[in-house]
């Protein structure tokens, strides 16, 4: 017995562009999807090509303020009612306005929405949205490159079903938008490694930010040292993530798989490679929960492509060849899915920095969350 999975995508996700020289490029949805069906993705019978609708303002305003979505709306049309500063939009920085942002911003959160409309009834095991994970989106503002949260908002409908959610993020980036809009809810598990905050933006995340009243407890954070590599970080995902998943029982695993933890990403320092990645997303599909699985960052295109197929193949349960099809190869000069190595250049003694590091955030984390959870 095989696994189903839906694969949520329409072209429309992968042609808008925030600025001609943004970080945040969506024809990476695009690449990743011709990578998929060079491989055949969507003629596997077990595998369903789904379209998204856009999100409706009723389910926006589940997570952000009213009048930040009047704003959106109109700072996509052109107009000039609110002050863009005030909610985080500015020409030269991670947010500019662009034309046709509103209605981008509808459909990858809309996405989000099919994706966890595919949990109902067992129809599919996992559903993936490459085209969300805006996972830094805060209720009045725009930030890190996100407008909408659509995990959160995602996230919002599950809990309305009367569900439990684990939500696990392993971007670069801490998840702080998702982890604020639950912070104080116990119904929510939210777990993100990242990048310590003290080198890489928001800043946050650090593991004493652990939820507040009802919440105490549910909010986890692992931060990792620059350059940490596959082994450091496959070693603290396994201290955490499946002890915690294991005693909190979620009814719905969400994720938010960023790949900008690549070691050739221009954004985060990171030094996970597509093998690593690769082990990572296995131990979140070998959870047996009902899958909603959203992308994140990631600004090495052809990585992206290359580690969210792999993620693809694993919810199918099938095994790509490696060697890139002739296609996309001749097309885009990628050769092989896994890496054969990361390239040499952490020096011994970070590397034992990092390990260190990790260890001290995981021994934290057992310490003030694993209690709570009686976790072991
Ligand atoms: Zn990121």
């Amino acid at each position: 017995m095989s696994r189903k999975a839906a694969f949520v995508y329409h072209d429309a996700m992968s042609r808008h562009i925030l600025r001609a020289d943004h970080p945040l490029r969506a024809v990476r949805l695009k690449y990743t999807y011709e990578l998929l069906d060079a491989y055949h993705a969507f003629e596997d019978e077990n595998s369903a090509l789904v379209e998204p609708r856009p999100a409706t303002e009723k389910e926006i305003t589940s997570v952000h303020d009213a009048e930040y979505v009047e704003a959106v709306r109109s700072f996509s049309r052109g107009e000039r009612k609110y002050d863009p500063v005030r909610f985080s939009f500015g020409a030269g920085g991670d947010n500019p306005i662009y034309e046709g942002m509103y209605e981008a911003a509808l459909l990858s959160t809309g996405a989000s929405i099919v994706a966890a409309e595919l949990m109902d009834g067992n129809r599919v095991n996992v559903a993936f949205n490459i085209s969300g994970g805006l996972h830094h989106a805060a209720a009045a503002n725009a930030s890190g490159f996100c407008v909408f949260n659509d995990p959160a908002i995602a996230i919002r409908q599950l809990l309305d079903k009367g569900l439990r959610v684990v939500y696990v993020d392993i971007d670069a980036h801490h998840g702080d938008g998702v982890q604020n809009a639950f912070y104080d809810n116990d119904r929510v598990l939210t777990i993100s490694l990242h990048e310590s905050g003290m080198f890489l933006f928001p800043g946050t995340g650090f593991v004493e930010e652990i939820g507040a009243g009802p919440g105490t407890g549910f909010s986890v954070n692992v931060p990792l040292y620059p350059y940490t590599d596959d082994d450091t970080y496959l070693w603290a995902f396994r201290e955490t993530v499946p002890p915690l998943i294991a005693a909190f029982k979620p009814d719905v695993l969400v994720t938010q798989l960023g790949i900008d933890s690549y070691h050739s990403d221009p954004l985060a320092h990171l030094q996970i490679s597509s093998r690593g990645f690769g082990d990572a997303v296995r131990e979140l599909a070998g959870m047996g929960l009902p899958w909603l699985a959203t992308g994140g960052g990631g600004y090495d295109l052809g990585a992206v492509a290359r580690c969210w197929t792999l993620a693809y193949g694993i919810m199918l349960e099938r095994d790509w060849p490696d060697e890139i099809p002739a296609e996309c190869r001749e097309k885009y000069g990628w050769e092989r899915l896994l890496d054969s190595e990361v390239p040499a250049v952490v020096p011994e003694n970070v590397r034992q920095e990092a390990r260190n590091f990790a260890e001290k955030s995981v021994e934290s984390v057992k310490q003030l969350i694993f209690p709570t959870h009686r976790a072991g």
